[in-house]
């Protein structure tokens, strides 16, 4: 039995529905940009994560890059965020001339509110948290101290479409949050994509501006220096397309990591499997679904042996890449000792919309057998 992390090829396989969508819209009026299918995207998102705002970005990348800058964030600031995220976080902040400080993450992966105030310095302008494999972060409480300190909050919100806390969809705790609809998050487009949603009119006026070219009214008058960074008519299309299946997509994942969750949770898992701690009050919608293993690389490679496709994400923290060192980032004033500790234990088990409960089983029988026999 194979078990694959992707689902591409299945989740594309009758592409004609969306053909069809093409032909008698993008290639009838020919509004390549700006097409009136990105303002029904732009709707579909702004009520779908219950916000007054969404503009359609070319990744989530550059919609967490153009948050920084609507924040004011600039050359030689300083951005607080963690060292336990895929590389975009730190590229969008160091993109914009600012600078990364670390801080250390919980048990569940995602910031520690408690290390915020101790790391800022007077250069420090805004927040990061992530919403790390789509885990929400204290985010009332770091929303609540960036307030006291003065701090924007931004939310790295790239894979947590459909993440609430509290009722309060993700985006929305503080300045603005970020999205990604690339191929393998849980809305998806061909090619990269992605939105910011905000509830400040200012921070809306602003990023309309910054994605395209800092162009004004019409062609003809740059407010200021932007970017090319809107999404494609073509991918907004396919987004409207697969927005009514958004929640059915991550209701499958949460199902499937619940019996992760309930089988690694067993006695006999103990001191080999880790479970991170749970929220109660949140919606975690598993973009990946991540524990702590004993022996994690020799059960990645029994794991990929079995035709498995585990994971890991990622196996060296931002803070000790290669582009960080050679650069003056502040990361040594503080101790990031659980980040370092998670990545050597970290593994990724498959989740999504085309597996079966069979495969899901197959997994859960597979890690008992490399540990148990
Ligand atoms: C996917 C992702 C991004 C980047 O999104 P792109 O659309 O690929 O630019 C940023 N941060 C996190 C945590 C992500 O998972």
């Amino acid at each position: 039995m194979k078990v694959s992390y992707s689902y591409l090829a299945e989740q594309f396989a009758d592409p004609e529905p969306i053909l069809a969508k093409l032909r008698e819209s993008l290639l009838r009026h020919y509004q390549y940009t700006f097409g009136p299918e990105l303002e029904e995207f732009e709707a579909n998102m702004a009520r779908y994560a219950g916000a007054r705002f969404c503009l359609g970005t070319s990744s989530g990348t550059m919609a967490l890059s153009m948050l920084l800058k609507a924040a004011g964030v600039g050359e030689g600031d300083e951005v607080i965020t963690v060292s336990q995220t895929f590389v975009a976080t730190i590229g969008s902040i160091v993109a914009v001339g600012a600078r990364p400080y670390f801080i250390d993450v919980l048990e569940d992966f995602t910031m520690d509110p408690a290390l915020i105030e101790a790391a800022v310095t007077d250069r420090t302008k805004a927040v990061m948290p992530v919403w790390y494999s789509g885990a929400p972060p204290r985010l009332e409480e770091i929303a609540a101290i960036a307030e006291r300190l003065g701090l924007a909050v931004i939310e790295d919100s790239c894979c947590a479409i459909g993440g609430r806390i509290g009722g309060r969809h993700a985006g929305n705790f503080g300045l603005g949050g970020a999205f990604s609809v690339h191929p393998l998050k849980n809305l998806n487009v061909w090619g990269d994509g992605g939105f910011v949603v905000t509830n400040d009119e200012k921070t809306f006026e602003m990023i309309g501006l910054l994605r395209n070219h800092g162009l004004g009214d019409g062609r003809d008058r740059v407010d200021i220096y932007g970017y090319n960074a809107r999404l494609d008519t073509l991918q907004a299309i396919v987004g409207n397309h697969l927005f009514p299946q958004v929640d059915a997509i991550t209701e499958r994942r949460i199902a499937q990591a619940a019996r992760y969750d309930e089988a690694f949770g067993n006695p006999e898992f103990e001191g080999l499997i880790t479970v991170p701690p749970r929220r109660a009050d949140a919606r975690h919608v598993y973009h990946m679904y991540m524990v702590l293993a004993e022996k994690r690389d020799d059960l990645l490679k029994f794991l990929q042996g079995r035709g498995i496709e585990a994971k890991i994400h990622y196996p060296v923290p931002m803070h000790l890449q290669p582009a960080t060192l050679e650069q003056d980032i502040p990361f040594g004033r503080t101790d990031l000792s659980r980040t370092e500790a998670q990545c050597r234990s970290l593994i990724t088990f498959p989740v999504h919309q085309h597996l079966s409960p069979d495969q899901i089983e197959f997994v859960i029988s597979s890690v008992r057998e490399f540990y148990l026999g």
